[in-house]
């Protein structure tokens, strides 16, 4: 699917879009998919968010498996509201995600990583998944992972923000690395008030409700299940909760590429997308490396769902 300059982010109207997210399954674990969506593939730089939870399993039920998997071309951002995640890398680098904290995996030139619940769980698990495109000048440097484990946060008239990924108009900022201007955060809403954040007006943003219920504006209520874009030119967000909830709010400058997606893969074009199938596909190729921390085989790339051509004249 072809991301980017498609979506019109043109005109100085407010628009206030609301996106109904698709339902998928990862690994026997339901996921509502927020991006990409029809209608919007991405808000800034990022181009994937996934919602997960509010789950609870019994005792003896791994909730979260998902085997050994590469990625390119991209940062995987990973916020949980409650419930734990224990991330393996083939660095060789371990972290569990936990509330308050992220974790920051930057795959570039190429990465391969297992995600799944730990041995000592709350066994609940709430949270997100995000995906930040790297631009082009960034898109093939060395992998890296970073955990945080506990990202600024601020209480301020109406509620408590928490940022876990770049810059929130106004000064607060997580430490993490990113390669495009942006803007990840968890705004806690009281009941009852109201929550006035600025925003840069060049960026577009969207939000989604994680818990509770709320409004943007006087008129404008967050539908559970929705992603909410709101464009460029806003130079403030004005949130109100009745009964308390926790919002989702990303952003940043529309995205100047155009990005080419594929199962975990962000390229530009689709000889490096087969390019980079066919790489994982071969057992030990040094590209991807090995996730030795997990017990138990790797996912197998799907098929491409038409040839790709070589490129021409090389
Ligand atoms: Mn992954």
């Amino acid at each position: 699917m072809a991301a980017g300059g498609s979506d019109d982010n043109s005109g100085a109207a407010p628009i206030f879009q609301s996106l109904p997210h698709s339902q998928v399954v990862l690994g026997g674990l339901p996921v509502a998919r927020a991006l990409p969506v029809r209608g919007r593939r991405m808000v800034g730089p990022w181009c994937f968010l996934d919602r997960f939870g509010p789950l609870s399993f019994p005792e003896k039920q791994k909730l979260m498996d998902v085997p050994p998997h590469p990625h390119i071309g991209l940062q995987t951002v990973t916020w949980l509201l409650d419930g734990e995640i224990l991330h393996d890398d083939s660095l060789g680098c371990e972290a569990i995600a936990t509330p308050g904290g992220v974790n920051v995996m930057t795959a570039g030139a190429g990465i391969a990583h297992a995600e799944q619940t730990p041995l000592k769980t709350s066994h609940r698990l709430d949270g997100v998944q995000l995906w930040i495109a790297l631009p082009d000048a960034h898109r093939h440097i060395a992998p890296s992972f970073e955990n945080i484990a506990t990202v600024p946060a601020i209480e301020q008239p109406g509620g408590v923000v928490q940022v876990f990924s770049g810059t929130l108009a106004g000064g607060l900022r997580c430490p993490a690395s990113h390669y495009s201007a942006l803007v990840g955060a968890d705004l806690e809403l009281q009941r009852g008030r109201k929550l006035e954040l600025a925003l840069d007006p060049s960026w577009e943003h969207a939000v989604i409700l994680l818990q509770g219920d709320a409004a943007a504006g006087p008129g404008q209520p967050l539908i559970a299940g929705y992603l909410h874009y709101l464009n460029p030119g806003r130079s403030s967000l004005e949130l109100n909760s009745p009964s308390g909830a926790r919002v989702l709010l990303i952003g940043g400058p529309p995205f100047p590429e155009q990005i080419l997606m594929w199962w975990n893969f962000v390229a530009r074009t689709p000889e490096e997308i087969a390019g980079a199938r066919a790489e994982w596909e071969q057992p030990h190729h040094p590209r991807f490396g090995e996730v030795k921390a997990y017990r138990g085989p790797r996912l197998k790339a799907p098929a491409l769902l038409r040839p790709i051509a070589p490129p021409k004249n090389r």
